[in-house]
């Protein structure tokens, strides 16, 4: 409690320096953005922007932190052909020294109006979430963040924005901002904040559709914008549309009211883009392979991915930790409640997307079990680090790069996973059956409905809350999962719930957002189809004879590799004292690696303890009653 408090000052302190910095932008004006995503196919998109200035020094900032990414890493070196002007005349600029998101130019005597250029090149493929690749021949998903500079000295919830968005020829386009206007194939949207803007992407393409997810009764507007590199890629079928629609309702149920006045899944498709989803109050940019949406896996990757994003509009965006709400994106973010801000959405979003029928209960079971396997016996990352530093870490240690298990970059997600089902059995437990996770929900994510807002919490206030539901000694068992350092993985939640997490030869029924694991749990290997190792458990068998990340497997037993041939291999592993013999290539060099192993194949999964009774069971029913 003291080390937040003290953390938190020390924030304060460093964002009146940044807000003392003079600034000769004229406050309380509204500032000219015009985006030109013509080019976007070219991987070009042009802004050009006109602000009110006076005359003298003036500092303006391209975003560097970015909402949802909690990291300094906006894409500043995409940004290019930056030029300043005024009365037609070019204005010399200068990068700050200590900041290269940071800009400086000095406005000449009689000049009331100044205009800002820049080309943002849309990456291929390097950069993190949103920097990275983000437009395709067909389509393109434009970050306001990455087309915006903004004046010092003002909060971005003060600074307005009028947006005009220029699009190729007959692109269709989806967003939760509203349009003004629209003529041909340029948009016009009402005038935002900064703050407004930055949390609002557009999805624009050849290839558009929309489906509406509102369900029955349900006074709030809600639809799935989809873009994708080809036409058929648009097919939502009825079944997946219907348990959307289910999701919506669901949300309703467990957080009791919502904090957008409409909400869009903005859904993009390609194999060309980045994949992955990012938070915001009124959408979430998703991004998933071309075929998603009409494979026979697409309720399952659904709901991994946009239910997960959906929950971020309640828990990560309205409930927001407070030393991860700053009032604009030079103040730098600290991150260690991380586990609460995709920690319990990591929870949720599961249980919203079992709830609503896009997972059936065995998905959801064995989802957990893999979690849990991910985390330990087996698993030593978690023997150095504790969960609380693998929050704090974030803007500086991703993760990335393999050693994934042993750096554990991201186990704020699973783990807090776990930790939050935990709480949901100790609220029934510790309440007699009386209250629920959704009660603690509906205290904590509901309120009114006063469209977008944040409302930031600490540590301490989680606490309260949880002690508003039901009286626990919420802090020392927070600490405590927070602190461990433990080779196991913390399954109370899984086994108050009733069930246990059990190891046997019958592989996984998951293959959604965990991929390539099957080896892992034996051998100790993470590797590909193509035998490429992504991850080499530190201490298991394919790591004591000499694997490590990077390494690519090319040969198993004297034969080349196949997966299916390393999976027969370690079957027979147990009925034999032979050793398992893998060629593998190190950089440049062929080495032999024999692995001593035995214990044939093993995948985690739960099952049933008669003794308790069914808990997981009733926690993942509809409860809306669609
Ligand atoms: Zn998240």
């Amino acid at each position: 409690m003291y080390r937040l408090r003290l953390r938190t000052s020390l924030l304060v302190a460093a964002l009146l320096a940044l807000v003392a910095i003079p600034a000769a932008a004229q406050s309380g004006q509204t500032i000219s953005l015009t985006v030109d995503a013509t080019q976007a196919p070219l991987k070009i998109v042009r802004t050009h922007m006109t602000l009110a200035v006076k005359t003298g020094p003036l500092t303006l900032y391209y975003p560097k932190w970015i909402p949802g990414e909690y990291g300094p890493d906006g894409p500043i070196g995409n940004v290019t052909g930056l030029k300043f002007a005024a009365n037609g005349k070019t204005i010399p600029w200068t990068r700050d020294t200590l900041d290269v998101f940071t800009f400086h130019v000095n406005i000449p005597t009689a000049v009331d109006q100044l205009e800002v250029s820049f080309d943002y090149i849309e990456p291929n493929s390097s950069g993190f979430a949103t920097a990275s690749s983000s437009a395709t021949d067909k389509l393109v998903v434009i970050n306001w963040n990455q087309n915006v500079l903004y004046p010092a000295g003002t909060p971005a919830e003060q600074l307005s924005y009028q947006t005009k968005l220029m699009l190729p020829p007959g692109w269709k386009f989806g967003t939760a901002l509203a349009v003004q206007a629209q003529s041909a194939d340029d948009v016009i949207f009402k005038p935002v904040s900064l703050v407004r803007l930055v949390d609002s992407p557009v999805i624009a393409g050849q290839y558009f559709r929309s489906f509406d997810l509102t369900p029955p009764g349900e006074p709030i507007h809600h639809q799935i914008d989809v873009v994708a590199d080809s036409e058929i890629a648009l097919n939502m079928s009825p079944l997946v549309q219907k348990q959307m629609t289910n999701l919506v309702a669901e949300s309703g149920k467990l957080f009791g009211a919502r904090h957008y006045r409409e909400y869009h899944f903005l859904l993009t498709l390609s194999d060309y883009v980045a994949h992955f989803g990012l938070e915001h109050h009124e959408s979430n940019d998703s991004r998933l392979p071309e075929r998603a949406l009409i494979s026979s896996d697409a309720s399952l990757t659904l709901g991994g991915l946009l239910a997960h994003e959906f929950a971020h509009s309640w828990n990560g965006k309205y409930r927001r930790p407070a030393n991860l709400t700053v009032p604009y994106y030079q103040a730098p973010m600290e991150t260690d409640l991380l586990w609460g801000y995709e920690g319990l959405t990591d929870y949720v979003g599961p249980l919203l997307a079992v709830r609503s029928g896009l997972w059936t209960p065995e998905i959801y079971r064995e989802y957990l079990a893999s979690v849990a396997a991910s985390l330990g016996p087996g698993r030593p990352g978690r023997t150095w680090r504790p969960l609380v530093d693998t929050a704090t870490g974030v803007p500086g240690v991703r993760g990335g790069g393999g050693w994934t298990n042993w750096r554990r970059g991201s186990d704020y997600y699973d783990e807090g996973d776990l930790l939050w089902l935990e709480v949901a059995t100790i609220i029934h437990r510790e309440s007699r059956g009386q209250k629920t996770i959704d009660d603690f929900c509906h205290a904590f994510h509901g309120g009114t409905n006063n469209g977008p807002e944040v409302k930031p919490y600490t540590f301490a206030d989680l606490v309260r809350i949880l002690n508003d539901i039901v009286p626990f000694d919420w802090t020392s068992f927070l600490q405590e999962k927070l602190n461990s350092t433990s080779n196991d993985a913390p399954v109370g939640g899984i086994e108050n719930g009733g069930w246990k997490v059990v190891y046997n030869e019958e592989p996984l029924h998951l293959w959604g957002r965990r991929n390539n694991v099957g080896d892992a749990y034996s051998i100790g290997l993470q590797i590909s189809a193509n035998g490429d190792v992504s991850d080499s458990m530190v201490g298991s068998p394919a790591f004591n004879a000499g694997i490590t990340s990077g390494m690519k497997v090319v040969g198993v037993n004297g034969r080349v590799y196949t997966h299916e041939l390393l999976d027969d291999a370690i079957a027979a592993s147990k009925n034999t004292s032979k050793q398992i013999t893998l060629l593998v290539v190190d950089d440049d060099y062929f080495k032999t690696c024999v692995i001593e192993y035995h214990g044939g194949e093993r995948y985690p999964h739960l099952v049933r303890d008669g003794a308790k009774p069914d808990y997981l069971d009733e926690l993942i029913k509809p409860h809306a009653g669609s």
